[in-house]
């Protein structure tokens, strides 16, 4: 961390104190939340092991009295993609969001270093690169999301900056970003800022990003060179009611303009021009409009889909709002398969309307968890999960507005008992965002505590 140096344990828990963070107290392993334990036997296996796969292989292992758990993940490095924003803004160092894969592993699983490349739900058996076939009794799916590169014409992962166009949905990109925004708040100029038509990643980012832009210019003191413009695909800026107005405001306040019903198409980096299409319905009727915008300064989206091994496992939705992309089929309260019994399925890849967030994810290992437990031990799976998901959208260096919500869009505040609006930024979930929501995720979460 460069502003904020590493914190010492006591003021980790000043800041959760002070936040009303008491899961984070729970995270830190002070107090050990919803012990339990079953004689359930079967070979579970996990594909990812990342924020959701690691969880769940934790709590599994300390709720099984013989656990029988296999992770395969073919990466070496755990990563904490929150904290991409705050690399690509200057508040982390690169190496501040990353661990050794080996060292976040719960002990007593057995780790298969590979990819899984096939998965035949109907005979219970997987297909790696490197290790061949490894066959399950239940089956873990959390292999997160796929970008799409290659859906976004002019631009690939391997040319991200070519042309000022940087995409913080990326380790190296949010290091290239944060580089290019300096330079970019030095020189001045236009900066374009988009998301994306498909579900994707905490849908705040996007804005996150374009917002610290605006506020490292005035911190600059060259606000006046920058003009700055944010294109949504969506027909509203952020879909939560209870916190929509103020985000509205702020845009308003720092002088950001809103373009909605927009979504990118290509960029051509030699010219540094971004080609998008406005997309609106008017009655039956679908009007597609070409836009071509010039920048100084982009900042784009990647569209994202469910892996390809997911989508060709017939795994997916195949009808409503979540088919085109191959979210998987699951139930939104249990998080067990539609059509296997057998498999659980959460995180970014779980095809349920909520928010692609390792908040959400932390409360969906508990029910996910609970229903594979029972399901093994030939029980009703009924724990639920209520579509639970956290978006805290950073506002400026300082500010952070706390967005949390349902599946109805109702706002589930963490805080109820504090003085604190919630629907409006804060310095505490500044505080908690920057220094409290790491420590929770590597020391808690990994560990099957902080849900
Ligand atoms: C820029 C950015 C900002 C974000 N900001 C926030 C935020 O502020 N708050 C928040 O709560 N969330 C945020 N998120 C989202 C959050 O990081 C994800 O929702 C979360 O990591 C999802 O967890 P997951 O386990 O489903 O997927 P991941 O954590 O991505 O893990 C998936 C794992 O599966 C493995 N895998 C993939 N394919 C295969 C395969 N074929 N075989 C075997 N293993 C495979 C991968 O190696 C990986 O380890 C952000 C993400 C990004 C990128």
């Amino acid at each position: 961390m460069s502003d904020t140096k590493k914190i010492s344990r006591r003021k980790f828990f000043k800041i959760a104190a002070a936040t009303g963070a008491v899961g984070t107290v729970a995270a830190a392993g002070i107090y050990k939340a919803t012990e339990f334990s079953s004689n359930a036997k079967g070979k579970i296996v996990i594909i990812g092991g990342g924020c959701a796969g690691l969880s769940m292989a934790a709590l599994l292992h300390r709720w099984l009295k013989e656990p029988d758990i296999t992770v395969i993940d073919p990466s070496d490095r755990q990563y904490y993609q929150p904290g991409f924003t705050l690399v690509a803004s200057g508040v982390y160092e690169p190496d501040d969001v990353w661990k050794d894969q080996k060292d976040c592993m719960p002990s007593g699983v057995t780790w298969v270093k590979d990819v899984v490349k096939e998965l035949d739900p109907s005979s219970k058996a997987i297909k790696t690169e490197k290790n061949g076939k490894i066959s399950y009794d239940f089956l873990v799916l959390a292999p997160g999301l796929q970008i799409d590169w290659d859906r976004t014409e002019g631009i690939s992962q391997s040319t991200l900056g070519q042309g000022n166009a940087h995409t913080i949905y990326d380790f190296e990109g949010a290091q290239k970003t944060w580089k290019a925004i300096q330079e970019f708040a030095q020189k001045g100029g236009r900066g374009v800022f988009t998301d994306t038509y498909t579900k994707h990643k905490c849908g705040g980012a996007p804005k996150k990003i374009c917002l610290l832009t605006e506020h490292h210019a005035r911190k600059q003191n060259t606000r006046d060179k920058v003009t700055l413009d944010y294109f949504t695909a969506d027909k509203e800026l952020y879909d939560v009611p209870y916190f929509t107005p103020r985000l509205l405001e702020i845009y308003n306040e720092r002088n950001v303009s809103i373009t909605l019903h927009t979504r990118v198409k290509g960029i051509d980096t030699a010219a540094k021009r971004v080609h998008m299409e406005r997309i609106e319905t008017i009655g039956d009727e679908k009007i597609v409009t070409p836009v071509i915008e010039d920048y100084d300064f982009l900042h784009f989206t990647p569209p994202m889909s469910a892996p390809t091994f997911v989508r060709e496992a017939g795994l997916s939705w195949t009808e409503g709002g979540l088919a085109a992309d191959g979210w998987v089929m699951v139930d939104k309260e249990t998080l067990i398969h539609k059509t296997y019994p057998n498999i659980v399925c959460l995180g970014d890849c779980a095809g349920i309307p909520t928010s692609k967030t390792s908040a959400a994810v932390r409360k969906q290992v508990p029910v996910a968890a609970m229903n594979l437990v029972l399901t093994m031990e030939g029980k009703t799976p009924d724990q639920k999960y209520n579509g639970y998901a956290a978006c805290p959208i950073i506002t400026d260096y300082g500010h952070v507005l706390l967005c949390e919500f349902d599946y109805d869009k109702n706002p589930q505040i963490s805080f109820p008992f504090t003085m604190l609006d919630m629907s409006k930024e804060q310095a505490a979930a500044w505080q908690l965002k920057v220094e409290v929501l790491k420590p929770l995720y590597y020391q808690g979460m990994l560990n099957g505590y902080g849900f």
